[in-house]
């Protein structure tokens, strides 16, 4: 039975013009596409991204994985990068992969709220998880599951493929001493931090990353955050605003993501499948380790500068912030069953980790001296 279904897949993809029988055995009126004859065929791929061309760590990263995938399948699938912009809009990688006119993409799912409000669960929750606490709910705790049942019904497979860990609070052109400060604030933050900020009296406004500079700089907002120090300086952003205030309460641990149309997944040989999950694993680890080592390093460089004012949000901001969260979560939930399907699936995962996290992570980082 799975022999035929195979068979079946190969040859709609040989019709679909999908796929290129490279070698004899599977080219001709008399065929044999049989198993094994799927070691044969090419399959030249397209992968969207929401990301600048050859952007630090995301760009980048997500060129290594096609790299990875080619040099894992002796070049059977050879996959093509498009940034944003290349093949389509950045906010349009999305229906783009859904639609099967690119066969991957990758992003954030926090992009597609307009899709299904509850993707934003799987990218992060404001004052939510790291990236550790993430991966771990993502592949342990139940949220990949329920990843994938979401996306399903948009032809689609997510995998985590990256995390950003903690992110900045951003750049602002003005200091922030009191929840006040926030009222009339026009700031490019996406996703549930967005909604927070709106309740906080803000104007969140969504832009993709490549618009942000010349918005702070021209003024037509007033803050951003964007990622943390080693893509905020690649931006330029310390150039726009003078200040960057800390933690990313609105992202502590986001995942990215890369998306595969379901169809196209499909008529894939199961070795070749293997090899995208597993470069999809390891992408999602070599970012997370890249945002690391890189961050530090222009963390270093910003201290040095003298027109950058480092600062953390005032405590009592914060936790005004995370009450206006737990109301903006709240009533996510309560309008959309498969959205509190999601938290609740957090939730209780979260309880958890929490109680792990800090007897091992906060109290370890807590007993060094810096
Ligand atoms: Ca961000």
């Amino acid at each position: 039975m799975r022999r035929s279904i195979r068979r079946l897949m190969r040859r709609r993809e040989v019709l679909a013009g999908g796929a290129v029988a490279a070698l004899a055995g599977c080219a001709g009126p008399q065929a044999d596409c049989g198993p094994g004859a799927g070691d044969t065929q090419q399959f030249r791929w397209k992968l969207v991204t929401t990301w600048p061309p050859n952007f630090p760590g995301l760009g980048t990263g997500v060129q290594r994985m096609a790299e990875m995938i080619d040099a894992a399948s002796g070049g059977r699938l050879k996959i093509k990068v498009y940034a944003a912009g290349e093949l389509v809009p950045p906010f349009e990688v999305f229906d783009t992969v859904s639609s099967g006119t690119a066969e991957m993409g990758h992003g954030s799912a926090y992009y597609w709220k307009g899709k299904a409000e509850a993707a934003q669960f799987f990218t992060s929750i404001p004052f939510g998880m790291t990236s550790m606490e993430m991966n771990g709910w993502m592949y342990h705790g139940g949220a990949l599951e329920l990843y994938r049942e979401l996306y399903d019904s948009f032809n689609l497979i997510p995998f985590p493929a990256g995390n950003t860990g903690v992110q900045m609070g951003g750049w602002f052109n003005r200091p922030i001493d009191s929840l006040a400060d926030l009222q009339g604030l026009k700031m490019r933050i996406p996703g549930l931090g967005g909604e927070v900020l709106k309740r906080a009296g803000g104007t969140p406004v969504n832009l993709p990353g490549a618009e942000i500079f010349t918005a702070l700089q021209t003024g037509s907002i007033d803050a951003t955050e964007w990622i943390g120090p080693y893509n905020d300086v690649a931006f330029g952003l310390h150039k726009a605003a003078r200040y960057y205030y800390y933690p990313g309460w609105q992202e502590p641990g986001p995942v990215l993501e890369c998306i595969v149309n379901a169809e196209a997944f499909a008529t894939l040989p199961e070795d070749l499948q293997n090899i995208v999950r597993l470069a999809c694993s390891a992408t999602n680890d070599q970012m997370t380790a890249e945002f690391v080592a890189r961050n530090a390093q222009s963390l270093t460089q910003l201290r040095s500068d003298g027109d950058v004012e480092l600062r953390p949000f005032p405590a009592d901001v914060l936790k005004q912030l995370r009450e206006i969260t737990a109301e903006v979560v709240q009533e996510l939930v309560d309008r959309d069953p498969v959205a509190a399907r999601i938290y609740e699936s957090f939730s209780a995962y979260r309880e958890t980790v929490a109680d792990w996290s800090a007897i091992s992570e906060r109290a370890m980082l807590n007993t060094r001296p810096g």
